[in-house]
Order: C-alpha cells, then sequence, then structure tokens
C-alpha cells in the first residue's frame, strides 16, 4: 500500500493519485490528489482494491511515473522509521528502481533528504514536552523552515520570560515593504507554556498576510523586550505605515 509522508492511503490509477474520501465497509471513494488544490473532480470507488467506479473527469492530464514515485516515497519513508540506514543509501534505494520519467518528476535530491531526515527525527525522538520556559532546548529542526530558511529571528534566551519571534526573511522584508500593517493576539493555538501568540499581518499585494509570530510568556505584552522589538519594527515602518491597527 502506498501513503503519503502523512501515513495516508494513496492509490494510483492511470496516471493519477487518490487519497480516500469516504470509506464505507469495503467500498472506498477516493478523490484526486489535486481535489482540495486544483479543484479537481476526479474519483473513483474500489471494492478490496479493485476499481469498480470512476466518476468525474480530472481537470489536469495524467503522469504516469507519479505511481512509481509514490511507491518509492513510501518506501523511502517506511525506511526511515524502520532501520538505521544512512539518509544517503536510504534516498539512493528509493531512486534506484525509478525509471528515468520518476528520477525526472522528483524534487531535488537535497529536499529528499531532509525529508527522510525529519521522518526519522520525528519518529525516533518524539521530542518531550518542555514544562518550563527557561530551560527548554529549541531543537534545531524547529529554528529552520521547511525550505531550510532561518524562522525563530529572536529567543530571549533561558530566562523565566522567554520570548520568542519567528519570522523568515521574506516576510520581514514584505513588512518592511507595506504600507499597512495589523497587529494581532490570540489565546487559542498558544502552547500551554506561552500565554500569548502575537501575530503581526501585513497588506501585500492586496492580501493580508501573517509576516511575524511572537510566543509571549504574559498574557499582556508587557515585556520590556516585545516593546523594544515593537518600537524597532514601527522605527523602520515609520517612513511608510499609514495605518497601524491594534486588532485585539
Ligand atoms: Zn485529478
Amino acid at each position: 500500500m502506498m501513503e503519503t509522508i502523512k501515513g495516508k492511503p494513496i492509490f494510483e490509477h492511470q496516471g493519477y493519485l487518490y487519497i480516500i474520501n469516504k470509506e464505507s465497509g469495503d467500498k472506498i471513494i477516493w478523490c484526486c490528489r489535486n481535489y482540495r488544490h486544483g479543484q479537481c473532480r476526479g474519483r473513483l470507488h474500489t471494492i478490496n482494491g479493485q476499481v469498480i467506479q470512476l466518476v468525474g473527469t480530472h481537470n489536469h492530464e495524467p503522469i504516469h511515473s507519479l505511481g512509481e514515485v509514490a511507491e518509492a516515497r513510501t518506501q523511502m519513508v517506511h525506511l526511515a522509521k524502520k532501520t538505521i540506514n544512512t539518509t544517503h543509501d536510504i534516498v539512493a534505494t528509493g531512486v534506484s528502481k525509478l525509471s528515468d520519467h520518476g528520477i525526472a518528476s522528483l524534487p531535488n535530491l537535497q529536499n529528499l533528504k531532509r525529508t527522510v531526515q525529519r521522518i526519522r527525527q520525528k519518529h525516533q525522538n518524539p521530542l518531550p514536552l518542555p514544562t518550563n520556559r527557561d530551560s527548554f532546548v529549541i531543537d534545531p529542526l524547529y529554528i529552520k523552515t521547511n525550505r531550510d530558511r532561518t524562522f525563530l529571528q529572536f529567543d530571549s534566551g533561558p530566562i523565566d520570560q522567554r520570548m520568542l519571534i519567528f519570522s523568515t526573511k521574506k516576510q520581514l522584508k514584505m513588512l518592511k515593504n507595506g504600507n499597512h500593517i495589523y497587529l494581532d493576539g490570540t489565546f487559542d493555538v498558544v502552547p500551554e507554556l506561552y500565554f500569548q501568540l502575537y501575530t503581526i499581518h501585513v497588506v501585500y499585494l492586496n492580501h493580508i498576510l501573517p509576516a511575524v509570530y511572537v510566543l509571549l510568556p504574559g498574557k499582556y505584552f508587557a515585556t520590556s523586550i516585545f516593546q523594544t522589538f515593537l518600537s524597532l519594527c514601527l522605527y523602520f515602518l515609520r517612513q511608510k505605515t499609514k495605518f497601524i491597527q491594534n486588532i485585539v
């Protein structure tokens, strides 16, 4: 059985990949993997792995190497979780069985290796939840984005009023070039150790996009570091920003 990186089953049929939409008894209704992002309406029904009905039409061409690539990926994920083979070996094994078409449709090998490393790290070393703010160490895995860009921009260090600021260079640039910013604080999604997630949004190409995420230890952003940070932001933005709104 082929699986997505997250372990969900994939079904391949005539150059299209499907994920499960509904299951009832032995019957599975699959929808095209492009259903969400590409709004593709291609579906099919299977019973015990046998295709019994095709429904709807795809809004894109089939790619006949998708199946073998998904299979190679599944194998690499499995090897990353279950063996101690090196990342290099795992990727080499996965790639070795692919046709030229399959290899051509792979993301670059560095990306593939990073994916394998991430899966391995997550699987073999699930990080324990930290119990206090002043002593936890942030795993290097979480200070970079998937594209290996710096994401943790500021860490006030091992103190009780610890503050973390996440953003990418690109997001900071958007912030710098933006004419409008919005500030917002939420308490809903915050890990137990923190009280508030503060976000700075910026208007970019007519969309409001998040640019900076700040994890604050206190309910009120009274920490002097955060105020310094905000005034720094404002200093840079002063020339351009016409409107700053606090949604809180
Ligand atoms: Zn489709």
